[in-house]
C-alpha cells in the first residue's frame, strides 16, 4: 500500500528516527523505488527539494490522518506532538488528490494483453503527479477495509503504522513481535 509506505519512510534504527526523506538524495531513491506508480522514469527521476518539502509536507498530513484512525489507542509516537491539525491535514489529502484529476487508459503493448493504466487527465508536475498519488491511496486506504486493520506497533522503540493481515497480529513484523516478547520476559523475571 502506497499510502503505508509513505508513513513509513519514517523509522525507529538502533540510533533513532531514520526519515528517508530527510534528504533530495532520499527523496529521489524512494521516488525511484515506486516509480511505476508515481509514472516516473526510474533510471532518470531526480527530486529537487520543493519536490520533496512537499511530499514530506503530505506525509504529514498522511501520519495526521492514521493517527486519528487508530484512535483511541495511540499514533506512532515518532511525531506525534509534530503533526498538523486534523483539519488542516484532511484538507490538504484532499486537495492534493483533487490537483491532478485522474483517467483510465488502455495500454496495449504490440507482443502483449492490453492493460489499464491511470494517468493524469492534464498535464501535472511530477511533485504533483506524485503528491495525487500519495493522497489517492491514503483516501484508499482509510475510506476502506483496510483502516479498521491499521494499527500503531506496540513493540518497544517502534515508530511504524501496520495492517493487520490476520485478526492475531499484533506487531508490525516478525522481528517487532521478537523483541517485544523479548522485552515482556525481562520485565516479568525482573519483577520476581
Ligand atoms: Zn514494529
Amino acid at each position: 500500500m502506497l499510502a503505508l509506505d509513505l508513513v513509513s519512510t519514517i523509522r525507529a534504527s538502533r540510533t533513532g528516527l531514520t526519515d528517508t526523506l530527510a534528504d533530495v538524495a532520499g527523496m529521489t531513491a524512494w521516488g525511484r523505488a515506486h516509480a511505476d506508480v508515481f509514472g516516473l522514469d526510474a533510471t532518470s527521476f531526480v527530486a529537487d527539494e520543493t519536490l520533496r518539502a512537499e511530499v514530506v509536507e503530505l506525509r504529514q498530513a498522511v501520519r495526521a490522518l492514521f493517527a486519528r484512525a487508530v484512535s483511541p489507542e495511540p499514533p506512532s509516537s515518532a511525531d506525534a506532538h509534530l503533526l498538523p491539525p486534523f483539519a488542516e491535514a484532511l484538507h490538504l489529502v484532499n486537495a492534493t488528490a483533487a490537483a491532478v484529476p485522474l483517467v483510465p487508459r488502455l495500454d496495449w503493448p504490440a507482443d502483449g494483453a492490453p492493460n489499464l493504466a491511470i494517468v493524469p487527465a492534464d498535464p501535472a508536475s511530477e511533485s504533483a503527479r506524485v503528491r495525487a498519488a500519495l493522497a489517492g491511496s491514503a483516501i484508499e486506504l482509510l475510506a476502506g477495509p483496510s483502516r479498521e486493520r491499521l494499527r500503531t506497533c506496540p513493540a518497544p522503540r517502534c515508530v511504524l503504522y501496520f495492517v493487520k493481515d490476520h485478526a492475531r497480529q499484533e506487531w508490525c513484523s516478525v522481528a517487532c513481535g521478537n523483541r517485544a516478547r523479548a522485552a515482556r520476559h525481562y520485565r516479568q523475571h525482573k519483577a520476581h
